[in-house]
């Protein structure tokens, strides 16, 4: 994490007001205090002095965020604009919510913590994601009304969408039209499933026929290109893999990062410190350490054998066959935890290996063809 920057995955609680089937979080009651976010941000001012760090972006996430009250974000905010001021730092803030809690209440602390913008997820068709005892149709009938209301209120709702089966049966043109056309989201990510943390029945029939999620992928950058590109409709991660077969800057997600210990650390409400979010919940054995019990933040990082782990992945991928794919530079043999929680190693490319190869392809030629029709 030597660089200019990083990231960070901060878990305000472990706790969730939703039941979703396909959750990797281990949930539990905690919440954080502003005492240990004192505690936690001297170590963090100091790990950034000690790696000549200048800027940190905070991901806050549960559990689900909103369950601590608006006013307890706007003393957050507070503490950690003083905090980075006195170290002569830059912070920015990202909300990741269900919404389920979302009221006016929530607009002033959204406009000045978070620059008028959060993000939150729904699948389309949603058949995982509930309030507990009741059926998806309640969740999402509750959701829609909740994004309209923000968007009425001048507030940017960003999207993070699971595929599912039902989602390949119905096919990119009726994603698209629900999402753009119906409910007027312009910024959307299509995220892949995958059976993380304690199984279930869900997660163990989650498994998607690639060659089909592939075509849904390669269908829906098409729809994209055609009629959202012009209009400014952002669906990652399509947008920022055009950018890179463009050559433009490419912000790609961290599943294709060169290795994501690099880029960002996950903290959850106890103060455990791991990967990212999954990690840091659901799979106790991979957690680097407790910030809370620690001196210093970079001696945790430097000393943990788990995370050695995925600094040793890319050396053990490309002994296998990632070595002769094409695409090596820009995927880095996939996301950590999607392989773990299919082999239970480290140590194996992506599951969705093909799906990326696929869209890779996909996407590169529609780039070329632009950059041919720009000629
Ligand atoms: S997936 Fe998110 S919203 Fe759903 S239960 Fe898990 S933490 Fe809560
Ligand atoms: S394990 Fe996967 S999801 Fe987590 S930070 Fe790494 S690449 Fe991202
Ligand atoms: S696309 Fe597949 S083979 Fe190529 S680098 Fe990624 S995981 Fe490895």
């Amino acid at each position: 994490m030597i660089g200019n920057s990083f990231s960070l995955v901060l878990l305000s609680t472990n706790q969730c007001n939703a039941a979703c089937d396909y959750c990797f979080e281990d949930k539990t009651a905690e919440r954080l205090s502003l005492e240990h976010l004192r505690r936690i941000l001297d170590k963090l001012m100091d790990y950034m002095d000690a790696n000549q760090i200048d800027a940190l972006s905070i991901h806050w996430q549960g559990g689900e965020a909103m369950l601590l009250p608006p006013q307890w974000y706007q003393q957050a905010f507070k503490l950690i604009r003083n905090a980075a001021e006195t170290r002569g730092k830059r912070v920015d803030h990202g909300l990741q919510t269900n919404m389920l809690a979302y009221s006016s209440k929530w607009n002033p602390v959204i406009a000045e913590m978070f620059g008028n913008s959060i993000s939150t997820s729904l699948d389309y068709p949603n058949l995982h994601r509930r309030v507990p005892g009741r059926d998806p149709e309640s969740y999402t009938a509750i959701w829609e009304r909740k994004v309209r209301m923000a968007r009425a209120a001048g507030i940017d709702v960003k999207v993070i969408s699971v595929v599912n089966q039902g989602t390949l049966e119905i096919g990119a043109e009726r994603f698209w039209d629900y999402f753009v056309d119906e409910l007027g989201v312009f910024d959307f990510q299509i995220n892949t499933p995958f059976p993380g943390g304690e199984t279930n029945e869900v997660k163990q029939g989650m498994t998607l026929d690639i060659e089909e999620l592939a075509r849904f992928h390669c269908e829906l950058a098409d729809i994209w290109l055609e009629r959202g590109h012009g209009d400014d409709v952002r669906i990652g991660p399509f947008d920022e893999l055009l950018n890179y077969f463009t050559h433009r800057d490419a912000f790609l997600p961290c599943i294709w990062g060169q290795n994501c210990a690099d880029e960002l650390v996950a903290i959850d409400a106890r103060g455990n410190v791991a990967q990212c979010d999954c990690w840091v919940t659901s799979y106790p054995d991979f957690r680097f350490g407790n910030i809370l019990e620690c001196d210093s933040l970079t001696e945790l990082l430097d000393k943990s054998e788990a995370r050695r782990h995925f600094y040793e992945r890319p050396i053990k991928l490309v002994q296998g066959d990632c070595i002769r794919c094409d695409y090596l530079a820009l995927c880095h043999g996939g996301c950590p935890v999607r392989a773990y929680s299919v082999n239970r190693t480290l140590f194996e490319k992506d599951p969705y290996c093909h799906l990326y190869k696929t869209l890779f392809r996909h996407l590169e030629n529609r780039a070329a063809q632009q950059l041919m029709g720009a000629r």
